[in-house]
Parts: C-alpha cells; structure tokens; sequence
C-alpha cells in the first residue's frame, strides 16, 4: 500500500462511520498567543472542547500537519537521530464532540489496524492510564474493559501520568488516553525479549503509533482539573509510523515517503545513504525531515525570521545546513534543491506548495546563502580563538566564547568541541552551560505571559460581531480575566457582542470606551485581540463594578482611517497584479491609522515606472468613485468567481468576498472597508524596498496623511530652490556634487605632498632597538589612507631592516599602522598583523588586520596611542 493509499483509507474509514473530512488547520498559528505552530490535530478544535464554540458537526476526521519544534512538545534534538520522531508531520486524527466516547473509539481504532490495514495482532500492544493519587485520577478502567473485548489481556498494559494524560499545553483541555504500540522487531528478537516489556521504553523498534485522548478536564493556572462541559475523543496517528509499520519497515526514513527525498540528497551529494547511525546518515535523514517542515511553513505564509515562529523556521534551517556541511561535506545551498522533490510528492495533498514551489525555494536559497556565509565567518573566528589561546598558552576556550560561537554563528557545541580537540584545547563546558542558560532565562522573560483563569459572568457560546455596521451597542461582560506579559499587568474582558473589530488579516484592532451603567465608569480598550474565536478587550484597569449595561463603542476616527488604508491596501494588491504580474501574492500586511504596509511576493526592487505605474491605477479607481460591495458566500463559490485568497489562511465554509469592481479587485477578506473608494481622496506610495528573499515590501498613505506628505515635499522643494537660488534645482545639485570631488581630490593631492615632506623627517628619526631601526611617531592625518601613504613612503626611504608603527587621533578615534620590512618580518618572525591583532586592538578597544609587513586597526580609545608605540618597541626587545 503506498502511502497516498493509506491515508485516504484512513479518511475513507472513518467517513464511513459518519465523520465529516474536514481541511487540517494551517501549520502556522496566527491567533493563538499560547501556540506558534499547530502541534496536535486538535488545536483548531480547541473552542469546541472549551465550550467557547459549537461544533457544527459531532463527528470529524482529518490529517493535519504538526510541528514540534517549540513549547509543550519539542522533539528536535530526537530527529534524524532517531528514525521516528520529525519536526514536521502528518498527523491523522478522528474526534467525537460530546458524541461518542472510549467504546467505539476503541472499536473503531482495533477495527482499522487490524481488518483494513491488516496488522499483526500479535505485534499491536496498549496502554491505559494507571492513575494518579496525587490528582485524585482513578484509573481508566472503563477504557480497560473495551480493550478486553478485542486484545488479549497481557497486552493492556498500564502507563503513567506522563505518558497515558494528554495535555495540550500548560493550561488547557486535557485527560487520559490509550496508546497504541507496535513491535517490528524480527521474530528471533521477539521470542528472546517480551515485547510488552519495551513499551514507553524508548526501543526504536517497539514505537507507538496512535494515541486516542478521552478530552475530560480543562486544566487551570493553579494547576487544578475542572471538568469539561462534556465528553470527547481526540485520535492522533503519526502518518510516517503508520506508514512505516504496514510498508513492514524498520524506519520512518525507509517509506515512499522519504525515498524520494533521500535519493535526491545522494545525487546532489554523491554520497550514500547507508540506513546506518553514522553521522552521514543521520545528516541524510535530518535532511529529508527539516526540508518539509521549512517547506511547509514557508507555503504557509511564515517566512524564517529572527522571532518567535519565523526564528524557529530559521534554527531548523540552520541545523539542516549545518549537518550537510559538516557530515556530508557539503558547502553550497543544497536544501532549495529539494524544494521540487517535495512539491511534485505532495502535489495533490497540500497542493500550497506546487502552487509557490519557484517562492519557497527562493527563500530557502536565500537563507542557506546566508548562513553558509556565517558558518564560514564562525569558522574564521573559532581559527581566531584558538591562536589567541595557543599565544596565551592557554588550553582551554572560554565558556563565553564557545556560547558566542553557537548564537551568533550558529556553531553548535559539539562542532566547536571537535575543532578545538583537533588542535589539542577543551571547551569550558560549565562556563558554556551558564551563558545558555542565562540566554534561555532571558528569552522565556522576554515572551512569558502569565494568564489568570476566566471569572466567568454569564455563560455564553459565541460571541457576536457587529462591528461591520454598528460603531456602539449595549451589552454584558461575559468573562474577564487578568493577564501579564513583560511585567506589566493588563485585563481582558469579552463582551456577549462588541463593535470592536479584533486584530487580523492585517488590520490592527480597534480601540474605543466601555461605559459601564452601573455608576457611569468609562474605561478605555487599547487594542482589541483574538484568541482562536474570542474577541478580546484589552485594558489597562478593571472598573469599580463589571455587572449590568455596558455601552461598547470604538472611536470613529481611528476606525475610518484605518479603513481607508485597508481599501487602498486591496486597489493596491490588485495594481500590482496588473503592472507586475500575476505572480504577485500577498505575504504580509499591515493597516493602520496611519500608515498601509504591504508585503508580497516579487523578485526584483521595483523600479520608479512601475511605482508610478501602480500609483496612477490606484489614483484613477479612487477618482471613478467605486463601490465596495461585500457579501457572504460560500467558500467554493468566491473562489469560482475568482476571489483571491491567502495561502496558510484559515476560511470557513461561509467566507467574506469583498469587491471593487468585479474585473478589477475581489478579496477574501474578514477587515473593515469604507463605501466607496473616493472617500480614501489620494494614494501616495512613501517607500519600497525588501523583506526577505523574494519578497518586497510597499509603505503607502491615504487620505489627509497623504495629502500631508505631498504638500511637505512640494515645500522643501520650494526651499531648496529658493537656497540654490536657481529655477533648476537638480542641475545645481549635480554641479554641487561634482565641484566637492574635485576640491576632496585636491586636498588629497596636497595632504600627499605634505606627508612626504612628514616621511622624510621620520626617517631621519630612526632609533636602533635590538639591531631593528625603529620608528615610532604620533602623525597627523585625515585617514587611515594617509597612515598607509606614510608607511608606504617610508618603507621607500628605508628599504629594509625596519619596523615602523605610527599612531593617529583621527577624528577622535584612534588609528594604528604597523609596517615591518620584509627581511625583519622573515628572520624575526615579527608579524604585523599578529602584532595589530593581540598586541595593538586590545590596548586601543579595537579591532583590525592586514598583512605581515602591513596592518592596520582602528579603536575607541586615542588616550592609549602612546602605550601603544611603547608596546610594539618592547615585542622588538
Ligand atoms: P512519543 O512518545 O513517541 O514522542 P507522543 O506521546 O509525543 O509520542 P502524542 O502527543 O500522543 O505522541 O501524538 C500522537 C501521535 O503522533 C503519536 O502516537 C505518534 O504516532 C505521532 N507523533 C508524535 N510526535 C511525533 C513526531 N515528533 N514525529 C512523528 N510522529 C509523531
Ligand atoms: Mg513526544
């Protein structure tokens, strides 16, 4: 069965037992701020378990790609090591909302592995939850007893807290679950060790392939359980396990879904994949797994970034280059070459990245580019490091500087080890432990939100949105909670309806006052937020008394001007189409009172035509005065009537189509939007310029703020032509520019002719030190090109036998040149550039280098140039 078969199997089965084939969730979280990325099936249903939200179905079924990289669940140091355990992959899951519970979960889960997929009863083993006194936890002996019906049982087996209670996250949804085991190892192995004893055991052969969670509690901050409003189930199935256990193989890496990717890595590398735990073959197998995740990520929308989830996409990034440089010899962007590999396998799957395969590869170049070239500067650094330690006669590296390797160069600390033991030192490894902890303290300082648990007012299943129309209503406070995050101390409160839009699609959330009626208090929202399918209040401070009417209202003017940029935003897109291409997609977008920011996706800077081109169209729809019409529609037929939508967007099946124009711009679109374009007046764009690889970016205003900007720069224009006093400004500024070369060349001219007459004097100076004639002197210069002219006149004048140091104050900072004759620097062994390195840079804060007979550097402090000078005489001595 090849692995496409086994997934729709999977799908096929479970519809047949009345669930609805839902799409999986993007793999990157955009309105989640407890996830970055989707790590279990259940994520995008976390609303219905809460209660927060009803599930428009009882029954559902899906895959869904997980990645675990970060938070709760981070497997990364287990990948490529291991042969089951990926950064991404597939997870197929089955859910019952308040329907069914553990009897035909179980029946269901024994059902498939056995009679459609045919496993080896004999190698399936299950756990159950044991218990847990300190939590008050019975054991599942309901779940106990189903299992009896189907499975021998000697092979129920009880399993802890740890493994057999799912918990999302910290706080969440949560209970016990059932796993599934397999033990592929070969009959002899089996008859010789029990396999029920390599269960949970971390055997690479005895895994478990599928876990059904019977979602009971919710757990709170303080670490209690409440129990849901009702009973679910929640499956999750690794695919690549699943595949792998009926492909009768012994390794995630050996199925039709890897050996495709693998191959490729060998052509490219020329190297073998030997299905061995050598280094080489673990860099393949890290290889095959890191591509899809940053694939997927990437199609999803998430470019690598140097935050929060774009920062995790980079370390994966950086990981896979590291081990194909290291282990596979490998020092050219290999990843991006797989990007087509994966596109053509998954093409009829996740067909997001056939779709962009040219725009993922790009940016997947880009980055490896990038990084090569720092793994190469960390490689110059760490030779570095270890002269300065054998001049020291030191044998050890300091912890700091091996933690400076591994975050700015990405050096992990076993490739440092390992070049350092080549020459002979160790690595303070302490000292390194240290530096990472601290670094880790700082960053969980820096993101940690502390969230209190929801006081809940009045129960309430969704919350009502009718801000599109309605600028103020009256209403309740549903819930409210305290929240602190980099240690200032907020509320959010949800209302039972709000006029209050909630930051997404890129346009921020709205602000306004809560008036309550009770005695009159008005409290104002500073940004309005959604958490999954929460509209949530942002506040600095809690009225006196939360009860009774409260009039909600947002502030008009901020709204429209932020509507009007979210307009032009959508002429915009739909210009860029036109002047660029069709290529042009959406990346990013940022609308607010101010300012529109628009990011897509476009290989080259634009030029001023084509900005001029875009500004013309945009002006010209604003002026014909169009209508926007919004209307709902089902999903399938927006997209029939061509309306843009988003990669890595999440849609319901009703969606929002907003139209200016039907030939000329229709979004998908859940923002705000003013009536008719002309309202937006005028349409400027302030700047262009890149992002990313492959992706540029466009600031542009509207209405008074653009007028505002027109008319500042229609009157320093004025200025300048009234300074230059000329009817052509640009001809007097090119004439300008041109007489400064010349008088910069002149005064060149004239500083060289004096520095030959300085030269000369110098020479006369020479003192004997250890039979080396040396110079020392405090010149005067403008650059350090004049210090380099000194020494290069001089080194005439001399010929040989000399080391000449000259210090200036340029500027206030100070510079340092050190010339050595290149007899001197042969016989003596004298370096200059050593000598700027360790003696000079040091002394002078600063940094530098060159050659053996010239170097230079350049520092902060001009008061030590005389130890300097002191400094080098006495290396002669
Ligand atoms: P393990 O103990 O093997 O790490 P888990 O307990 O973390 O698994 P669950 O959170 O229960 O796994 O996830 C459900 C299923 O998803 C597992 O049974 C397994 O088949 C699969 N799975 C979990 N983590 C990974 C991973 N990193 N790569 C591939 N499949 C995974
Ligand atoms: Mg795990």
């Amino acid at each position: 069965m090849t692995s496409n078969e086994i997934r729709s199997q999977y799908l096929n089965f479970f519809a047949s037992k009345e669930h609805t084939i839902v799409p999986g969730a993007p793999v990157v979280i955009k309105n989640d701020p407890t996830l970055l990325f989707t790590n279990a099936g259940m994520n995008q249903f976390k609303d219905f378990f809460l209660g927060n939200k009803v599930a428009p179905f009882k029954r559902a079924a899906d895959t869904q790609k997980c990645l675990r990289v970060s938070g709760k669940h981070n497997d990364l140091e287990e990948v490529g090591v291991d042969t089951y355990h990926h950064t991404l992959f597939e997870m197929l899951g089955n859910w019952s909302f308040g329907d069914y519970f553990k009897k035909e979960a179980i029946a269901w889960s024994w059902e498939l592995l056995t009679e459609v997929y045919k496993l080896d009863k004999d190698r399936l083993y299950v756990t159950i939850f044991e218990g847990d006194a300190s939590e008050n936890l019975p054991k599942d002996e309901e779940a106990y007893n189903e299992w009896k019906k189907w499975i021998a049982e000697d092979r129920i087996l009880l399993g802890n807290k740890k493994d057999n209670f799912w918990e999302m996250g910290d706080t969440g949804p949560c209970g016990p679950c059932t796993e599934i085991h397999f033990d592929s190892r070969p009959d002899e192995e089996r008859q010789k060790v029990d396999g029920k004893t390599l269960v949970n055991n971390d055997d690479p052969l005895v895994i478990e392939i599928w876990n059904n969670v019977f979602m009971q509690f919710n757990r709170l901050k303080d670490k209690s359980l409440e129990p849901l409003p009702a009973m679910h189930v929640d499956t999750g199935m690794g695919f690549e396990r699943l595949v792998r256990v009926i492909q009768g193989k012994t390794s995630n890496y050996d199925t039709d879904v890897f050996t495709g990717t693998i191959a490729a890595i060998a052509q490219i590398t020329g190297h073998h994949y030997n299905f061995s735990d050598t280094k080489q073959d673990i860099a393949f197998r890290v290889l095959a797994d890191h591509i899809r995740a940053i694939c997927f990520t990437i199609a999803d929308g998430q470019l690598p970034g140097n935050t929060g989830a774009g920062y995790v996409i980079r370390r994966i990034l950086r990981r896979a280059v590291r081990y194909y440089y290291t282990y596979l010899n490998y020092n050219a962007p290999l990843l991006h070459q797989l990007v087509g590999v994966l596109a053509a396998q998954f093409e009829f799957v996740f067909p997001e990245l056939k779709q962009q395969e040219s725009f993922v590869a790009k940016v997947v170049k880009e980055e490896e580019e990038s990084f090569l070239r720092t793994l190469e500067k960390g490689l110059k650094k760490i030779d570095d490091i270890i002269d300065a330690c054998k001049g020291a006669n030191e044998t050890v590296i300091e912890g700091k500087l091996a933690f400076e390797l591994f975050d700015t160069y990405g050096f992990p600390i076993d490739l440092t080890r390992l070049i350092a033991g080549e020459q002979g030192l160790f690595i303070d490894e302490a000292g390194f432990e240290t530096e990472l902890a601290q670094q880790k303290a700082r960053s969980r300082a820096a993101t940690a939100i502390d969230t209190d648990d929801w006081i809940v007012l009045k129960n309430n299943e969704d919350v009502t949105f009718v801000g599109y129309h309605d600028f103020h209503v009256p209403t309740v406070v549903t819930k409210y909670r305290k929240v602190k995050a980099k240690g200032k101390e907020q509320f959010q409160i949800v209302l039972e309806a709000t006029p209050f839009y909630a930051e997404s699609g890129g346009q921020v959330g709205d602000i306004g006052t809560l008036t309550f009626s009770n005695n009159n208090e008005v409290i104002s929202v500073v940004d309005t937020k959604k958490e999954n399918n929460l509209i949530i209040h942002l506040v600095n401070e809690l009225p006196a008394d939360l009860d009774g009417e409260v009039i909600a209202a947002i502030d008009f003017t901020t709204r429209i001007k932020t509507s009007l940029n979210h307009t032009a935003t959508h002429l915009m897109h739909a210009a860029l189409k036109q002047v660029l291409g069709a290529h042009v997609n959406q990346k990013g977008s940022l609308n607010n009172s101010e300012i529109l920011r628009f990011d897509f996706s476009h290989f080259s800077k634009l030029t001023d035509e084509e900005i001029r081109a875009v500004e013309v169209i945009v002006n010209e729809k604003i002026r014909a005065n169009i209508p926007v019409v919004i209307k709902e529609m089902a999903k399938e037929d927006a997209i029939a009537a061509g309306a843009t939508a988003l990669f890595g967007e999440k849609y319901g099946d009703t969606v929002r189509v907003v139209t200016i124009d039907p030939d000329f711009s229709v979004e998908l679109c859940g923002g705000t939007h003013i009536g008719y374009t002309g309202m937006i007046g005028l349409f400027t764009i302030t700047s262009e310029g890149a992002v990313a690889a492959g992706v540029r970016r466009i600031e542009a205003l509207t209405g008074a703020e653009a007028i505002n900007f027109v008319a500042n720069r229609v009157s320093q224009f004025k200025l300048v032509t009234e300074l230059l006093k000329t009817k052509d400004p640009l001809k007097s500024v090119e004439k300008l520019l041109a007489d400064k070369l010349a008088l910069e060349k002149k005064i060149e001219q004239l500083e060289n002719k004096q520095l030959a007459v300085v030269a000369k004097e110098l020479a006369a100076e020479v003192e004997m030190v250890n039979t080396v004639g040396f110079i020392g002197a405090d010149v005067e210069v403008s650059s350090q090109d004049g210090l380099r002219k000194l020494c290069s006149d001089l080194k005439g004048l001399l010929a040989n036998n000399f080391v000449v140091v000259l210090t200036a104050n340029i500027g206030d900072k100070a510079a340092v040149a050190v010339s050595i004759s290149d007899d001197v620097a042969s016989a003596k062994d004298l370096d200059a550039g050593k000598i700027i390195k360790q003696t000079v840079s040091p002394l002078i804060k600063g940094g530098g280098g060159g050659q053996k007979t010239l170097a230079t550097a350049g520092g902060q402090l001009v008061e030590a140039l005389p130890g300097v000078i002191a400094a080098v005489k006495a290396l002669i001595g």
